[in-house]
Formats: structure tokens, sequence, C-alpha cells
């Protein structure tokens, strides 16, 4: 079974990330950022973790105001770093850990955290920073990770106790899951700091040290605070330490911090911890409850003949072709795709055997592949087939013996019709 085996806390600015790329080990002004970070690397070699669930927000870099969400669990098989603005960081992409990713998902949905989930996203410094001092990169990192990215620029965003709430979630979503994982759970962000307005550059050391004693001891003491609170204590933007509330929550009332440091080079204060849980693991009866729960919304879904949930798993093993069917809603996409669907093949990366459904409008095929229906009303409006061909091939049969199981023999699709 999956166990958390500790969590980290660290400070995700970019200076981490700049001091580690410009080789400023013996520079005196940066040194101490490295040296916080030794006893924490010796850790996670001699605990060798499978994953690290790394909790972050980003920096509108990949996530922007079009569709903003709270809570959003990558799902990926692997993340690049992202560019942000400057070109992109020197570092190997990260391995995912899909499988767990997707029943953290279901498990948290099922504990009633309305969950968003990515995929195809580039992580920005708020991951990057720190996972770039952590650990050795060179040939490759040597675990996997989960992001999970929460969004804290944009108001309103979670409370410091819905933080809190769902790390206790994700505590029950790890314990459950089969294969026999070392977890470490990684909170990043802070501490006091605030980088725009007239109050730029504010900074509260007497607060982030209350803090850093309080997140240890008296977690629920952080989870009464208000966002304007924070901002009062430790700048606007260090809001988004309530991220390292997920952490806390993860793990049990026996805690022990086998590390901390603090460090105010600039503008943010970077500090750094290590936890480990001396808690008993969860008993067989609160496992299979759990479990229970987890199952319960989808079971006997099965039963239903010629039904397919569109889940994470088809989701995520079938992206490339629903990105591509996606995209006929972008008028140069479609142009392209009438005038030479071959090259609007090649260009999406398509297998052979995808290029063959999509040419043989195979809509059942289609569908048993992976591609969701809402793509194909698409490709047949482009196509200029209507919903109900495609709702006939799917039962496999002609337009005029699926119509005759109607109230009305009518077709229509979803492209806009001339006046
Ligand atoms: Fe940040």
């Amino acid at each position: 079974m999956a166990r958390i085996i500790g969590a980290i806390a660290s400070s995700h600015t970019p200076t981490i990330g700049f001091a580690f790329d410009g080789k400023k080990n013996d520079d005196p002004i940066w040194k101490p950022i490295f040296d916080a970070y030794v006893p924490i690397r010796e850790w996670l070699a001699a605990k060798k973790p499978d994953v690290m669930l790394v909790i972050y927000n980003d920096h509108i870099t990949s996530f922007f105001f079009d569709h903003y969400s709270a809570f959003c669990l990558g799902v990926a098989e692997s993340y690049d770093v992202a560019d942000e603005g400057g070109g992109k960081r020197a570092l190997p992409p990260l391995q995912g850990h899909a499988a767990l990713s997707r029943h953290i998902g279901t498990s948290l949905m099922a504990d009633e955290f309305d969950m968003s989930f990515f995929q195809d996203r580039a992580l920005d410094h708020g991951c990057f920073s720190p996972l770039s001092i952590l650990l050795p990169h060179q040939d490759g990192w040597p675990n996997k990770v989960i992001p999970l990215q929460v969004g804290v620029l944009q108001f309103p965003i979670p409370t410091a106790l819905r933080c809190y709430k769902l790390g206790q979630a994700l505590r029950r979503a790890i314990a459950t899951y089969p294969e026999d994982l070392a977890v470490v759970i990684v909170a990043t962000g802070g501490l006091s700091h605030q980088v725009h307005g007239e109050r730029c550059g504010f900074n509260n050391t007497a607060w982030d040290e209350r803090f850093l004693e309080l997140i240890e001891k008296d977690p629920i003491a952080l989870t009464q605070i208000t966002h304007a609170q924070y901002a009062e204590l430790g700048g606007m933007e260090s809001s988004e330490i309530i991220m390292w509330l997920i952490m806390r929550g993860a793990l049990s009332a026996r805690v022990r911090k086998i590390h901390q440091s603090y460090y105010l080079p600039s503008m943010t204060a970077i500090a750094t911890a290590v936890y480990e849980d001396d808690a008993d693991p969860p008993t067989e009866p609160e496992l299979a409850e759990q479990r229970a729960r987890i199952g319960r919304q989808l079971d006997g879904v099965e039963k239903l003949e010629g039904t397919y949930p569109f889940d994470l798993e088809r989701s995520v093993g079938h992206y490339r072709i629903n990105r591509s069917l996606h995209d006929l809603v972008h008028p140069e996409h479609r142009a392209r795709f009438l005038a030479d669907p071959e090259g609007a093949f090649a260009a999406a990366d398509l297998s052979e055997v995808e290029r063959d459904l999509i040419r043989r409008r195979d809509w059942r095929g289609l569908m048993h592949y992976g591609a969701i229906f809402f793509v194909l009303e698409k490709l047949a409006a482009v196509s200029g087939v209507s919903n109900l061909d495609v709702y006939a091939a799917m039962r496999g049969q002609t337009l005029e013996a699926f119509q005759k199981t109607r109230n009305a023999a009518v077709t229509y699709s979803v492209a806009a019709q001339d006046d």
C-alpha cells in the first residue's frame, strides 16, 4: 500500500532557481539558500521516495483567467518545464504517476472535493524552483511527481480551513492506493512577501517564525486566519502559504520536525522544513470504508450494455486524438482539415490507427477507441453529417431505421445554419 513517509515545506521563489542555475553555491549572499537544502537532500537520498506530491501555485504562466480553478490535480504521464517569458530552464521533464493521480482524484471527488484535472500544461517556478535544488536531475529525476496546482492568485480563493481538510482527504486517498509506494508531500510557497503596490517589499520575520511554529504544533489555529489577516501579517502574496496547510492536513497530529531553515535575502522569506509522521497506519476497517466510498459512484456502470464512461484513464490515454478533433472548433484548423486532412493528421501526430478511424468516419470505432462523443459531433458538423447519423452508427443501424425509434424523424447537427 502507498504510505506518506514524510513531508517537506519550501518556499518556491524564483531566486532559488536563479541561484542554482547561476552556480552561486559559494557566493556569500546565496550560500545560505544552498546550505538550507543540504539536509533535505540527504533526507531524500536516505528515504528514496517513489513519488512526490508537490503542492504549488502557477504564477499565471500555464493557468490563466480564461478558466481559473481552485484545486487542479495533474494527471499526466509527464510534465515539461514552462517558459515564463525568458526561455525554459534547462531541466528534464518530470515523470508523473498517472495511475496514482487518477486514484487520488477519484478519492478526493468521492470525499466531495470538486477537483479539476490538468494534463498537457507545463509547470513554472512554483514547482521547479524547489525541485531543482531538492533533487539530483542531471540524468533524469530520481522519483515521480504528482503536481497539485492551487489557484491562490485570483480571489475568491480556498480558505485555509478548506486547504487543511483537502490535506486530510489526501491522506485517505494515498493510504488506499494498493501499490506499495513511499510518498513524500511537498508544500511550496511563501513565506512573507508582497510584490505589488506601494506595500511592495513587505516582510515580517516575527510572523514567519510564529507561522513555522504553528504549522507544526497548532495547524488548527492557522485554519482560522482569513486571507486579509494573512495579507496583513505576511504581505498579500504570502497568502499562498495556505498551501502549507494542505501538506499539514495530510500529516497526523504526531509529527516531528527534523529540519528547519529561514533566510531573507531579498523579497521573499525563504523557509524550509522537513516533517516525519509517527502516527500508526490506518486500520483495515478505515481503509475498507474509504475504498467503498471511492468505488460507490461508478459501481455497477460496467453492467450497462454499450456504455463507456469517459474517465481520466480514457482522457489521458487518448488525449491526442481528442485534442486534434477538438481543434476543429477553430476556423483555421477546420479549413486545414478539409483542404489537407493528411497534413492535419501529421501535424497532430496521430497514429495510423487514429488516422484510419477518422478517414472512415468510423463513429463507433472512434468512440470505442477513446474519442468522447462531443468531439465526434464536431467532426460530424465539419463533415456535413448530422448528429442522428452518428447516433445511428453507434447503434449499427441505418439513419432511417434509427429514426423509426424516435418520436420524430428529424436531423440536426452543431454546425451553424445559413440564414
Ligand atoms: Fe508564489
